[in-house]
């Protein structure tokens, strides 16, 4: 503000516009010089990224965005509403460098790490729609926030400890969601999952392990080569010590690839007595894949042999398959698209 020769609490009316109200556009700064506006807009709030497709599903209470950066580059998120509460599942990157072969995400690559405000925008942008009844149920407020779009959040992990507290902070340094509804999910980087469990967030931690044993681990998540299933999960009990707070293991089921019963029973003597919960995910196929979901009985007994062992287990709910917004499917198809333009 000093430096655009404005006194310095106008910083807190802007934050306030922006976080509080929900708002990026002049004309509705209306505690702000009119002359003075368009400049402050422009500068401190300028738009880092622009809607290039909206899609729906499930009734309205799904929508996808497929943005573009100012640089070009493709990333995605997703707003879910459900009975009594919103959550914003936002990418973290754009594209992916850990080549997870069942991901569509993973198989394009990396593009690049967003930045902190391209991480908050996404969610900005869906409260704001929320809050302007732009979705079906009325006006609401995004209450939960997933790190489970594109991108490895812990790849990228000072934007997204920022992000995380921006989200968090209340008005007018941030969004103002409880930590607890925050969650950051990861292929495993065992040591980003020590630091952050020295940060003194109470945010949940998601571990993606998909398997039980580091043979078919190595394969299914590859950076299991370089931190190994025993690693992850210590660092990941080092979590759940620190924060007091359940580790999420996600586990997409798919077809005689890891569901069978022993893994079942190996997966349950991993977790015995840890501060963990399963949730269960039926793999939803990315085009070209040689792989598709669990047979439902497979899947319902992978998850009676879970709790038999007393492990708490759920299934997720497989919200946005129509739109390409289930789990794994956010490829940003629009790259795709504009290489076919160019190409
Ligand atoms: N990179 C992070 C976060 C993004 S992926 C991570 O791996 O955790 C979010 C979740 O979707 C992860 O659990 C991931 O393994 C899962 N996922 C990816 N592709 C999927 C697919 N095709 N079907 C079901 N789940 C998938």
């Amino acid at each position: 503000m000093r430096e655009l020769g404005q006194p310095t609490y106008r910083a807190d009316q802007l934050s306030r516009h922006y976080f509080g109200r929900l708002t990026d556009s002049p004309d509705e700064m209306t505690d702000l010089p009119a002359d003075a506006r368009d400049a402050l807009a422009a500068a401190l709030l300028p738009r880092l990224l622009t809607a290039e497709r909206e899609l729906t599903c499930d009734g309205g209470t799904t929508r996808k965005t497929v943005w573009r950066a100012a640089d070009g580059a493709y990333l995605e998120s997703v707003l879910m509403r459900y009975p009594g509460r919103v959550t914003s599942c936002v990418s973290s990157q754009a594209g992916c460098g850990m080549a997870c072969p069942f991901c569509a995400t993973g198989q394009a690559g990396l593009t690049r790490n967003l930045s902190t405000a391209e991480i908050v925008t996404q969610v900005v942008a869906g409260a704001r729609a929320l809050a302007r009844g732009e979705m079906a149920g009325g006006p609401g407020r995004v209450s939960n926030v997933v790190f489970m779009g594109m991108g490895e959040p812990l790849a990228n992990y000072t934007s997204v400890i920022a992000a995380v507290r921006r989200l968090t902070d209340p008005v007018p340094q941030g969004l103002g969601i409880s930590q607890r509804s925050v969650t950051v999910s990861t292929v495993g980087l065992a040591p980003a999952i020590s630091k952050l469990a020295a940060e003194k967030l109470s945010v949940r931690l998601a571990v993606s392990l998909h398997a039980p044993d580091d043979e078919l681990r190595d394969e299914l998540v590859p950076v299991n080569r370089r931190w190994q299933v025993a690693e992850v999960l210590d660092a990941a009990w080092g979590y759940a010590a620190a924060t007091g707070r359940r580790v999420s293991i996600e586990y997409a089921m798919i077809r005689d690839v890891n569901d069978q019963a022993w893994r079942a029973d190996a997966l349950a003597r991993l977790l015995a007595g840890r501060l963990a919960h399963v949730n269960l995910i039926p793999l939803n196929p990315t085009p070209g894949s040689r792989w598709t979901a669990s047979d439902p009985q497979v899947a319902a007994e992978f998850e009676a042999r879970l709790a038999d062992r007393g492990i708490p287990v759920t299934v997720r709910d497989t919200r946005g398959r129509e739109i390409d917004g289930a789990c794994g499917q956010l490829a940003a198809a629009s790259k795709a698209d504009d290489s076919l333009r160019s190409g």
